[in-house]
């Protein structure tokens, strides 16, 4: 058995190996694969989370056993090995190790049920039923590398810009928007809700402690199947007292910026592996009437409160690597929340990035007589959102913010075909397992 504690102190991670270590006996743990067995020598290639490495034995040169159990252990299984190591310029990744000790900790049955080399043959539904393996995968790791990459680089810049990170139920008594289907749940004597969104939260938040952000999980009972819609994905969330449209997109603008500055800077290692050349956006603004004005003389059929997934698309194709601002989005188009500004326009905005929606966002109504008339006018009873439009009545100052898919977020910056690649378990309508 191999002691964990000793490993944990003597393991070297793969991609911490330089040139200092030339020459060394280090010890190194991961799954092995890719073995081939060249007569007297042998190699196969070990990875761990940080990279990888070849491992070369000759016979002679290493013990019968080592030699023997380098083409002879399974794919994924895994081991512990300890050898000397060494530069190498025939080596796929500069360098190799000869092993003097080969443990195997755990082996990898066969065949294994998908493929997991990177440019995996495997269909994704079926990669994602076996999710964890899946994940042995360097493109699958890549992926949510840059993902936490992007977490930790949203709350680092917020906290620096004095936001205050909040958490919210997510078990509500009724919708807080009208509209998206819920899912219900029984909740002791009564009927409750999952959250579809963090929206009325958040602007009770902001009313008070003026800059608030979280990371809140949503919950849809959307029936369609799409490859940009998830049924349970995550928000990036956010609302700032004392601030119209224009405030809280600059502050968007920022933070997306911010968040592929620091993919950028920390996972270089994980773009080369996509094959990607990411750049930092530019910010451009338009308004709705422009954008679709745009689209229509690409003869693309525009829709008048809405831009379809088509005049969206031929945005991006217009504006690549850039934040696309589109505001004085028509009222009929936004939920009732969002502060009308007269001629049939509101303050409501969406952001496109590379050709997809990945933000909607607004100034908020703050006034309850207001609010009463925008639910009347889309058809809303004001009765069932009463503690919301109180909530406006003892000093709530005026403010707005936006909710930004954190999955649809990583699919447009990573170029993602389908959004299941950006979520390590996704819930659609077919999959709730595993
Ligand atoms: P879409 O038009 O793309 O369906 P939406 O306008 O219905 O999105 P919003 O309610 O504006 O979505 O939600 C804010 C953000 O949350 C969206 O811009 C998107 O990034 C993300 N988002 C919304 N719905 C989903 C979903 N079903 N799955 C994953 N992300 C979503
Ligand atoms: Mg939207």
């Amino acid at each position: 058995m191999v002691d964990l504690q000793k490993l944990n102190k003597e393991r070297i991670f793969l991609g911490n190996l330089t040139a200092k270590d030339d020459g060394k006996k280090v010890v190194v743990a991961g799954w092995l694969y890719d073995s081939r067995d060249l007569g007297k020598i042998r190699f196969a290639l070990l990875r761990d989370i940080s990279g990888e490495i070849q491992v070369t034995a000759t016979k002679g040169e290493v013990k019968e056993d080592i030699f023997k159990a380098m083409t002879s252990v399974s794919r994924e299984s895994v081991v512990v090995i300890s050898g000397i190591v060494k530069k190498s310029d025939k080596a796929p990744l500069g360098r190799e190790i000869f092993p003097e000790g080969f443990e195997i900790l755990a082996k990898a049955e066969q065949p294994l049920p998908i493929d997991v080399s990177d440019f995996s043959k495997t269909e994704l539904p079926k990669r994602l039923d076996y999710r964890f393996l899946d994940l042995h995968r360097r493109r699958a790791q890549a992926i949510f590398k840059i993902q936490s990459t992007m977490m930790q680089a949203y709350r680092e810049y917020m906290v620096k810009n004095s936001g205050i990170e909040a958490n919210f139920p997510s078990i509500i008594s009724s919708s807080s928007e009208g509209g998206t289907e819920l899912y219900q749940l029984k909740y002791f004597e009564k009927n409750a809700f999952l959250s579809q969104s963090c929206q009325l939260y958040k602007q009770m938040l902001a009313c008070s402690v003026e800059k608030v952000f979280a990371v809140f999980t949503v919950w849809r009972a959307e029936k369609h199947n799409t490859v940009r819609h998830l049924n349970e994905s995550r928000q990036f969330d956010y609302e700032q007292a004392f601030a119209d449209e224009f405030v809280v997109m600059d502050v968007l603008g920022k933070v997306v910026q911010y968040i592929i500055s620091e993919v950028l800077r920390i996972n270089k290692s994980e773009l080369t592996i996509l094959g990607l050349k990411l750049r930092i956006p530019t910010v451009k603004y338009l308004t709705f009437m422009e954008a679709n004005a745009l689209a229509k003389k690409h003869k693309i059929k525009i829709d008048e409160s809405d831009l379809s997934g088509e005049v969206e698309k031929k945005l991006g194709e217009l504006y690549p690597d850039t934040i696309l601002f589109v505001h004085d989005w028509p009222l009929k188009g936004k939920p009732f929340y969002i502060m009308p500004k007269g001629d049939g326009l509101s303050c409501g905005f969406d952001a496109l990035y590379n050709g997809m929606e990945i933000t909607s966002g607004g100034q908020r109504v703050h006034l309850p007589d207001l609010l009463i008339e925008r639910l009347k006018a889309k058809g809303l009873n004001p009765k069932n959102f009463e503690s919301y439009i109180n909530s406006f009545r003892f000093g709530s100052p005026p403010h707005s913010g936006w909710g930004m898919g954190v999955e649809r977020l990583t699919m447009q910056v990573l170029g993602l075909n389908n959004i299941r690649e950006a979520v390590l378990f996704p819930r659609d309508r077919d999959r709730l397992t595993p």
